[in-house]
């Protein structure tokens, strides 16, 4: 096997440009030439290709984004759109395929192995933490910092104006980004989808805190269905507190933007290293994870469909903290 091709899928993350790194300049350093794919699974069926050489990955580790772009595909969900991306990559002589992004892309990348043979590797690449097989993805670290810097900001607003601030945080179904930023900023209240609380308890909660010394009360809700993000909350709790001021605050997507922590890349500099060293030994239809700071290198069908779960021991801690 002589050609290994790349891409990035799914939402972007920081630290995706520092796993392309890495991913190339193993890939060179072992022998193989190295194809970029453009925009996801997209540029798979249109055959968006470009060699990417050593060079051609030079200060980027610094970048947040992802120089290959991303793109969520609908015609790659088609067997059709996925029988022009296996011929393009055999008519390429790709011997394997690099993906790096969350469940959805590694659900794509497991149907593509077995319809038609591809040999893949998964880098865990999504701010929301959400695979099992590595304690942390790339992109969460900085999500939690930039959404922790944003939090603090609010605090210091919400102190001045004695408020109630709902702040909304990305994490898709899961309490990853939420929980941790909530501890990190002091959040006197964190709803999650793994510890849904029913409306009364969110009351009670806040009138307890309320009732303190406290001058800002700060509540960090993930977004989502299993919530109903802090639009849906801030309207059951209307008619209770609304002689206070309560304001909503969605984060969005800055959280998935701006330069990688150095945590992240390290993560994906590992994680792409990683990779290549798991082809050049025969091992694919897998994921690479760190675990424990080792790694770990999972069968890549067994990295998603199934919960991987919070902390809970973080969450009683918060509870007393608070
Ligand atoms: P993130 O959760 O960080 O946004 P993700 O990889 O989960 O990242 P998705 O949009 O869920 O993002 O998936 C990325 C792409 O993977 C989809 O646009 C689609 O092309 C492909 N994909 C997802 N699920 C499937 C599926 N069941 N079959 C084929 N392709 C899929």
């Amino acid at each position: 096997m002589k050609k290994i091709a790349v891409l990035t899928s799914g939402g972007d993350s920081p630290g995706m440009n520092a796993a392309v790194r890495a991913v190339t300049r193993t890939a060179c350093h072992f022998g193989y030439e190295v194809i970029g794919v453009e925009k996801g699974f997209n540029g798979l069926i249109s055959a968006d290709f470009r060699r990417l050489g050593k060079t051609d990955v030079s200060g980027i580790i610094q970048r947040g984004g992802t120089i290959l772009r991303s793109a969520r595909s609908e015609e790659f969900r088609t067997p059709e759109g996925r029988v022009k991306a296996a011929k393009n990559l055999k008519s390429e002589k790709v011997g394997a395929l690099v993906v790096i992004g969350g469940d959805g892309s590694f659900r794509g990348a497991t149907i593509l192995a077995e319809e038609h043979g591809i040999e893949v590797v998964g880098i865990p690449g999504t701010i929301d933490n959400d695979l099992i097989g590595s304690d942390e993805t790339i992109g969460y670290d900085t999500a939690l910092n930039t959404a922790m810097d944003a939090i603090d900001n609010i605090r210091d607003t919400a102190d001045a104006h004695e408020r109630l601030f709902l702040v909304e945080v990305m994490g898709r179904h899961s309490g990853f980004i939420a929980l941790e930023t909530g501890i990190a900023t002091g959040a006197e209240l964190i709803i999650l989808p793994e510890a849904l609380k029913k409306t009364e308890e969110i009351k009670s909660s806040l009138r307890n805190t309320m009732q303190g010394k406290k001058r800002s009360t700060l509540v960090v809700i993930a977004e989502g269905e299993e919530t109903g993000g802090a639009v849906r909350i801030s309207s059951e709790l209307e008619e209770d507190f609304g002689k206070y001021e309560m304001k909503v605050c969605i984060l969005g997507h800055i959280q998935r933007g701006g330069s990688p922590t150095a945590r992240d890349r390290v993560l994906s500099s590992r994680l792409g290293y990683e990779a290549v060293k798991a082809i050049y030994s025969g091992k694919t239809k897998v994921m690479v994870g760190i675990v424990n700071n080792e790694v770990k290198i999972t069968p890549i069908e067994n990295t998603f469909g199934k919960i991987k779960q919070i902390n809970f021991d973080l969450l009683e801690m918060y509870k007393i903290l608070r």
